[in-house]
């Protein structure tokens, strides 16, 4: 499929799981594809390799503006970079609530801020937030995470509103628990992986967990021509978990 042919997309995030399944894909289909990372030494070829830190302004700006030049513009942003956040209110202190939300939140706005000016000058802009089912499902031990993808929903919404008098589309997926290396970490770190994974999959009314390629597929769709009349949305691709 070349769907993306001649589109340009810059995933943040796009290192590692799924960011890295979603830079991917775009590519499978034809889309010239930056990845701007912490660590991008994993990236290769076609696809370009940035490193940044969504936490940092100014090396934001540099790798949007080097994405942009070197792919001759931009179309589509996939607004992915995220970290998690395990407790209740009582477990998180304050440094902790400003670092998440400087990564999760604050991360998201500098780089649609960074790229805005290129996507104005696109004939198909698109951005894609990476939210969460936990923006709006009240997961029990994950306030301060919950927080900022509401945030992200919020944000959404707010940005669509903003922008679609430019051209400029704005959509969120929202994941339930997906199969990537973040979620290999936190199974590694429990006494019993293997039965952790177990109780995970049997928590998912599916029975097992999404796997990046199907959240990649839900951003793609957003991401790409065929949804073009949609903005503002959410995009639950969660194994039912919010139906329930
Ligand atoms: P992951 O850890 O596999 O990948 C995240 C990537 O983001 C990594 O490559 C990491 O280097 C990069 N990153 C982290 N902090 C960064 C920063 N400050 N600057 C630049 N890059 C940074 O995680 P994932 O599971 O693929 O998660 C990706 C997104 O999906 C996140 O926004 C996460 O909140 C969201 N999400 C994940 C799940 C899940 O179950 N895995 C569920 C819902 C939502």
């Amino acid at each position: 499929m070349s769907d993306f042919a001649g589109l340009r997309a810059l995933v943040t995030g796009g290192a590692s799981g799924i960011g890295r399944a979603t830079a991917g894909l775009l590519a499978a289909r034809g889309a010239h594809v930056a990845v701007l990372d912490l660590d991008p030494s994993a990236v290769r070829q076609p696809l370009l390799a940035l490193r940044a830190d969504v936490t940092d302004d100014a090396s934001v700006r540099t790798a949007v503006q080097e994405a942009a030049g070197a792919l001759g513009g931009l179309d589509i942003l996939v607004n992915n970079a995220g970290i998690g956040a395990q407790g209740t209110v009582e477990d998180n202190d304050d440094a902790e609530w400003r670092h998440v939300f400087d990564v999760n939140v604050l991360g998201m706005v500098r780089t649609a801020r960074a790229a805005l000016p290129y996507l104005r000058r696109s004939d198909h802009a698109a951005i894609v937030n990476t939210c969460s089912v936990a923006a709006t499902a009240g997961l029990p031990q994950r306030a301060l995470y919950s927080a900022t993808k509401g945030a992200v929903y919020s944000l959404t919404l707010a940005m669509a509103a903003d922008h679609v008098r430019e051209g400029i589309r704005v959509n969120c997926v929202n994941p339930g628990t997906a199969d990537t290396p973040w979620i290999g970490r936190l199974l590694d770190a429990a006494p019993d992986p293997a039965a952790e994974r177990a109780a995970l999959e049997a928590r998912q009314p599916t029975g097992r967990l999404v796997s990046a390629a199907e959240v990649a597929g839900a951003i793609a769709y957003l991401a790409g021509p065929l949804s073009g009349a949609t903005t503002g949305t959410a995009l639950a691709v969660d194994g039912g978990m919010q139906g329930l």
